[in-house]
C-alpha cells in the first residue's frame, strides 16, 4: 500500500483529504498542531487500522518513521481572521514549514504537493486569473502575512524541484467551501449561515460588489488528487469559475436559509480583493478536471451540516 503524509489533517480540506485518500485505498498518517483544527473533524478515522495522526507542529523539525510516497502540505491557518490574529506562526507554517516538508519529501524520495492559493494574485488587476499571472499583493498589508508567505512557498517548491530534482506539485486553491468548515472562521459562507442561523443581520462587507468564486469541497479534492497524479510541476488553479458579488451571495443565503434577518453593511476590510475568478483551463487540459457541483447543490449539503450542529458550538461562534 502508498502511504501519505497530510499535514493540516484536522483542518476543513486536511481531513476530507483524509477521507479521500483512505477511500482509494492508501496508508494516511495525519499531522496538525490543532491552532485552527479540530480533532472532531478526523474523529471517525481513528478506527480506520489504515490511518495513524501525529499531534505536530511543522514549522519545527518534522519526522516521521517509515517510507512516504506522498506528502500534501495542507497545514496553514486559512481565513483572514486566523491569520491575522496568529501571523507570525501563518508566515512560519508556509516557510519553515514547507522548508521541513520539502526537506522531509527528499529524504523519503516522496512527491509533494503544496498547498497554495489564489491569494498569491492578490488583488488582481488581471481577470480571470490565469496562472500566468504574476500579481498584485500589498507585501507589507495586513494580508501580506498569508500572501507573502505562500509565494515564498511556491517559490523554495520550485528551488527543490529545479535544483534537487525532487517531485513537487503545486496547487493554487479558490475559494473553497463545504461542511466542517469552522463556524467563527471568519469566512464568508460560515459568517452569513451562522447569522443566518442565530436570527442575527447578514454582514456584507464595503458595499459587496466584490466578487468571489465558490468551490464545493468534493471537486477541490477531486482536482487536488488529480494533480498529484499528473506529471505537471508548474502551479495549476483549482476553482469553480462562477463568480458571484458577496451582495448577491448574501441575498442567496437568505433565500436559502429562509431567514427574515436584513443585510448591514460594515467596512471592507483592508486589501480585500475586489474581484476573483479562476481561469481553469489548464486544470481542464492537464487534469481532465472541472468542477460538477453547482452552488446550489453544495450550498444545500452545506447548509445541512450546519444546521446540524448543536446550540452550544452555534452560539460558541459568535464574535
Ligand atoms: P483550516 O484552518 O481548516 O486547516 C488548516 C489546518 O492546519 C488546521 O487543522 C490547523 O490546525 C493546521 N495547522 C496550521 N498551522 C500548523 C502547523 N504549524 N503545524 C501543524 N498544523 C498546522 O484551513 P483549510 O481551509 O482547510 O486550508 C488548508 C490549506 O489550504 C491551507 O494551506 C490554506 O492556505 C489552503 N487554502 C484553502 C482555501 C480554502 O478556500 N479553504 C483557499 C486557498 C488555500
Ligand atoms: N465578507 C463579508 N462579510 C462577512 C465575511 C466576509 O462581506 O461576514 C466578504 C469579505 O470581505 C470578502 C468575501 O466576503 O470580500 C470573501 O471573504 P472570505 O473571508 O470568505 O475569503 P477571502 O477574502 O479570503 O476570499
Amino acid at each position: 500500500m502508498e502511504r501519505v503524509l497530510i499535514t493540516g489533517a484536522a483542518g476543513f480540506l486536511g481531513s476530507h483529504l483524509c477521507d479521500r485518500f483512505l477511500e482509494e485505498g492508501y496508508k494516511v498518517v495525519g499531522m496538525d498542531n490543532l491552532i485552527t483544527g479540530d480533532m472532531k473533524n478526523i474523529s471517525h478515522l481513528f478506527q480506520d487500522e489504515y490511518f495513524e495522526f501525529y499531534h505536530h507542529d511543522v514549522s519545527k523539525f518534522v519526522h516521521v518513521p517509515g517510507h512516504l510516497d506522498y506528502i500534501l502540505h495542507f497545514a496553514s491557518p486559512a481565513s483572514p481572521i486566523d491569520y491575522l490574529k496568529i501571523p507570525i506562526q501563518t508566515l512560519k507554517v508556509s516557510s519553515l514549514g514547507t522548508h521541513n516538508l520539502l526537506g522531509l519529501a527528499k529524504a523519503k524520495n516522496a512527491r509533494i504537493l503544496i498547498a497554495s492559493t489564489s491569494e498569491v494574485y492578490g488583488d488582481p488587476l488581471v481577470h480571470p486569473q490565469t496562472e500566468s499571472y504574476y500579481g498584485n499583493v500589498n507585501t507589507i498589508g495586513p494580508r501580506g502575512v498569508y500572501d507573502e508567505a505562500k509565494r515564498f512557498q511556491e517559490a523554495i517548491t520550485m528551488a527543490y524541484h529545479r535544483f534537487h530534482g525532487l517531485e513537487t506539485r503545486i496547487v493554487r486553491i479558490f475559494n473553497t467551501y463545504g461542511p466542517r468548515m469552522r463556524l467563527n472562521d471568519g469566512r464568508v459562507i460560515p459568517a452569513f449561515i451562522g447569522q443566518a442561523l442565530r436570527g442575527e443581520d447578514l454582514t456584507v462587507f464595503g458595499d459587496g460588489s466584490q466578487t468571489r468564486s465558490f468551490c464545493y469541497v468534493d471537486d477541490q479534492v477531486d482536482g487536488i488528487f488529480r494533480l498529484l497524479h499528473s506529471d505537471y510541476a508548474e502551479p495549476v488553479n483549482i476553482g469553480n469559475p462562477h463568480e458571484i458579488s458577496i451582495l448577491d451571495f448574501a441575498k442567496e443565503i437568505i433565500k436559502l436559509t429562509g431567514t427574515h434577518q436584513k443585510i448591514v453593511f460594515k467596512p471592507l476590510p483592508k486589501d480585500d480583493p475586489m474581484q476573483r475568478q479562476p481561469d481553469i483551463s489548464l486544470a481542464q487540459e492537464k487534469l481532465g478536471w472541472s468542477p460538477k457541483v453547482d452552488r446550489t447543490e453544495g450550498m444545500k449539503s452545506t447548509y445541512t451540516y450546519f444546521k446540524s450542529l448543536s446550540k452550544e458550538e452555534l452560539h460558541a461562534s459568535e464574535h
